[in-house]
């Protein structure tokens, strides 16, 4: 297990060079067949999220970014471009309905300075991310579920907006005319919730998350991106983690704080994110179709990610970079 202190160690080394303003210092260490982002000297901003259309809500948190804008900013900016875009098949406007045909949309966002907002069961709004932001900074509550949600919205000037598009409500049809009844399938490539963790010039971090959730869903169901610490969790002093997949795991796990926790003891974003697949597959005996995946930053700029199945990817951007990787993951096929 890797050190506190060697972590410590890690972050000033870190710190004193964003400080110096070393850009471009850092390498992509190959390990075990996938690209860690191995960042002793990083150079600061850094944007990472989950998915391909993590590229084009990177490429818009960077710009906040490199204006001098911060992390909670850069974070809602980049995760609105995934919840406006209709191709997006699992976040905002264009998402799957539930089994009654209703988009419902989960979203959180969480502050370096620890504050959090969150909205759940959302409907009719193509924001909820923006949503959750107004949560956090017009209310004294963390959550807001439902239809307590939506009239909160209103009531704070967002436009209800039909977010079923006639792709996904032709999708509804056919699945409902098939008689088939919901079973989890998260690993749809490209299309699914958005994580996105940013870390400004100025070293503090901040995430936010959103998703339309698991197509066909229980009406009511709410899954883990909401929920702070299981699909988000941020600490300033350390890092951040969020998470993408089946979300009950990610709920009865409490993923994305396990990963920061285990990133305070030392570990590297990296082993912190396969230890948090490693707790799932041990406790939580996944099915066949299961998938989940991680991605995390430290206080360094280090980042990780992994999965639980193969098919994972997620982008990273740094410096003039803003690529796409595969995630490494726990089963090989
Ligand atoms: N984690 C999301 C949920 O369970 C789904 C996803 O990431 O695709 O609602």
């Amino acid at each position: 297990m890797p050190s506190r202190r060697k972590f410590l160690v890690q972050t000033f080394i870190g710190g004193l060079a964003a400080g110096l303003g070393c850009r471009y210092a850092y390498a992509n260490t190959m390990l075990s067949g996938q690209i860690i982002h191995n960042t002793l000297a990083p150079s600061l901003p850094i944007v990472i999220s989950t998915w391909s259309h993590g590229i084009a809500a990177n490429e818009m948190a960077m710009k906040v970014l490199k204006n001098k804008g911060k992390s909670l900013d850069a974070v809602e900016q980049g995760v609105r471009v995934s919840e406006a875009d209709p191709l997006v098949e699992s976040v905002g406007y264009g998402g799957f309905p539930d089994a009654s045909g209703e988009v419902t949309l989960d979203a959180c966002i969480m502050a370096p300075d620890g504050n959090a907002g969150s909205v759940s069961c959302l409907k009719h709004i193509m924001h909820p991310v923006s949503v959750a932001r107004r949560v956090m900074e017009k209310t004294p509550h963390v959550m807001l579920t439902g239809e307590g949600a939506y009239k909160f919205a209103l009531d704070q000037g967002f436009e209800p907006t039909n977010l079923l598009t006639p792709k996904m409500e032709k999708a509804f049809q056919k699945w409902k005319n098939s008689g088939l009844r919901y079973a989890p399938n998260a690993n749809w490539e490209n299309h699914d919730t958005i994580g996105l963790l940013a870390i400004d010039e100025q070293g503090d971090i901040a995430g936010a998350c959103t998703t339309s959730g698991m197509a066909f869903k229980h009406p009511g169901r709410v899954g883990d991106s909401p929920i702070i610490g299981a699909g988000l969790f941020v600490d300033n002093e350390v890092g951040a983690a969020t998470a993408t997949g089946e979300g009950e795991a990610v709920m009865k796990t409490l993923g994305s704080f396990l990963i920061v926790e285990l990133m305070r003891q030392g570990y590297s974003p990296q082993q912190a994110c396969e230890q948090a697949v490693h707790r799932i597959a041990i406790k939580l005996k996944p099915h066949p179709n299961f998938q989940i995946g991680y991605i995390a930053m430290n206080k360094a700029g280090e980042t990780g990610a992994y999965a639980y199945a193969p098919g994972f990817q997620y982008a990273h951007y740094q410096g003039d970079k803003n690529e796409l990787y595969n995630s490494g993951s726990m089963q090989n096929h």
